[in-house]
């Protein structure tokens, strides 16, 4: 059994979790785009995705919306476009799988991002009496809406009564 189909049951008990959670149906149409996407070669186009889930008649709407859903969920990655690469990729995170990503501290939102620099760094990095098996790295900070917020707050709101 090839390692991507392993990992459905995981990925789809993350997957409801996160629908239950945010007062989404768990339908078994979702839960068959993932399954998809556990069976398809990591990464995948939307295209891909989209090709295997004719089978089952599911709408190309269907597969976008549940896309959007499974990297909502930390299901899956949208990867960054690579150059040359006419479609952005997508990959399934697996319990093992290496991770760099920037969280807002004052509101939670999440992102990953690619940084080969970074990656080798980690990867190269001589660890004292230590075996890294894999790697996850979180670089915490403010996101943009929650900068424009404060700056908001910090305008004071005489200056329109001037006008
Ligand atoms: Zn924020």
């Amino acid at each position: 059994m090839p390692k991507a189909v392993r990992s459905y049951s995981s990925a789809l008990t993350q997957f409801r979790r996160y629908l239950l959670d945010n007062d989404k149906k768990p339908t078994k149409v979702r839960s068959m785009v993932l399954e998809h996407a556990c069976q398809l070669s990591q990464p995948f186009t939307a295209d891909q995705l989209f090709e295997a889930c004719k089978a089952d008649m599911i709408s190309i709407g269907t597969v976008y919306n549940t896309l959007s859903l499974l990297i909502d969920a930390q299901v899956i990655h949208a990867i960054k476009r690579q150059r040359g690469k006419a479609a952005t990729e997508y990959e399934l995170i697996t319990g093992t799988a290496n991770r760099l990503q920037i969280v807002c501290k004052k509101c939670g939102r999440k992102a990953d991002f690619t940084d080969p620099v970074v990656a080798r760094m980690i990867k190269e990095h001589k660890y004292y009496n230590f075996n890294m098996l894999n790697y996850s790295l979180i670089v915490y900070g403010e996101c943009k809406i929650c900068r424009i917020k404060t700056i908001k707050r910090l305008i004071p709101r005489s200056r329109s009564s001037i006008e």
